[in-house]
């Protein structure tokens, strides 16, 4: 029996890991793909306090882990495919056996989502792809598009900038979310066009993909693209699938109160999966933080009724 299962190897669940190994509580993480989530494939990182110069999303998740296992995290990759309440304690299965622990957090973050047009899954991996520090490098010196007008995008944008030989980012409205900075970047970038007020109509192309055509929102004339490939960063999709049957969650998220408790005791959840307004890695941190001291503080509680 564990103290503390984690769920997700992102910055929120290592974070949590961190303090709730400091707490020795027995912890074990588990993560289906890449220790660091979504952070671990971020290119440059800017704003997380403690790099004036800036970190690599890679290397600053790799010293999470790190540092996580310092205090006696064990962390493995394994898929969970179910999570239980049960009268014996919370149970969580995966495709390598079962676990037991008295607490979970649950920090499966959020996944990118998908455009849902015509050759989306046909060209996945042959010219779609939802992340450019993954697969940029594939499009070296050829055209390619983004569409989202989030940070995200522009980064991706920016990015790929460097490397194929025309970017055009696509935007359904004529403003942009990211932040002023990373706009005037944008802005600036003799190689990147921006196809305003423009949605993906589908995606044409033989054995790889070779166009995305447009549609403009206002005037529903479309336009044909010459692109070898496709970056969908229109937002993300909380990775929920575990425990919604089991937690009460809010437009697609989980609702937690300010010490990261679900509607479940013994259930907590931290970073992206959570119903809030900022989805930032510093956030997850603090929420990560939280739900490890909690998760501790609940522990004690119930060994004492024990
Ligand atoms: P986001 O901020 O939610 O932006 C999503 C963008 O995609 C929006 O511009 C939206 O258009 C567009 N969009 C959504 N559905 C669409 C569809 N079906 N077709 C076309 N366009 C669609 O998502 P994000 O950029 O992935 O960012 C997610 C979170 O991570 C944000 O909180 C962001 O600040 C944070 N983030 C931070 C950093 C950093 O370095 N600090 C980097 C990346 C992301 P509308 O604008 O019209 O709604």
């Amino acid at each position: 029996m564990y103290d503390v299962i984690i769920l997700g190897a992102g910055p929120a669940g290592l974070t949590a890991a961190i303090y709730t190994g400091r707490a020795w509580l027995k912890t074990l993480v588990l993560e289906s793909a890449v220790i660091g989530g979504n952070a671990a494939v971020a290119d440059q990182i800017d704003n997380y306090p403690g790099f004036p110069f800036g970190i690599l999303g890679g290397e600053l998740m790799e010293n999470f882990r790190k540092q996580a296992e310092r205090f006696g995290a064990e962390i493995r990759i394994e898929e969970v495919v179910k999570v239980d309440n049960t009268p014996k304690g919370k149970k969580v299965i995966t495709t390598e056996g079962e676990y037991m622990a008295k607490a979970i957090i649950v920090a499966t973050g959020a996944r990118r989502r998908e455009l849902g047009v015509q050759g989306e899954q046909e060209f996945l991996g042959r010219g779609v792809s939802y992340c450019a520090t993954c697969d940029g490098a594939f499009f070296r010196g050829f055209p390619v598009a983004v569409v989202g007008g989030g940070e995200s995008a522009v980064k991706e944008a920016l990015f790929l900038a460097d490397i194929a030989s025309k970017v055009y980012l696509i935007h359904r409205r004529n403003e942009f979310r990211a932040t002023a900075e990373s706009v005037d970047k944008l802005m600036k970038n003799e190689k990147i066009t921006c196809k305003l007020n423009q949605v993906v109509k589908r995606i044409e192309g033989d054995t790889v993909m070779r166009r995305v055509i447009l549609q403009n929102v206002h005037s529903k004339e479309e336009e044909v693209l010459q692109a070898e490939g496709l970056f969908v960063s229109i937002g993300l999709v909380a990775a929920t699938e575990l425990v919604q049957r089991l937690i009460d969650t809010k437009d697609g998220y989980v609702v937690t109160d300010d010490h990261m408790l679900t509607s479940v005791q013994g259930i907590y959840a931290a970073g992206d999966i959570r119903s809030k307004v900022t989805r930032q890695i510093a956030t997850a941190v603090g929420d990560g933080a939280e739900a490890g001291m909690s998760v501790t503080e609940y522990l004690k509680q119930l060994d004492f009724k024990e």
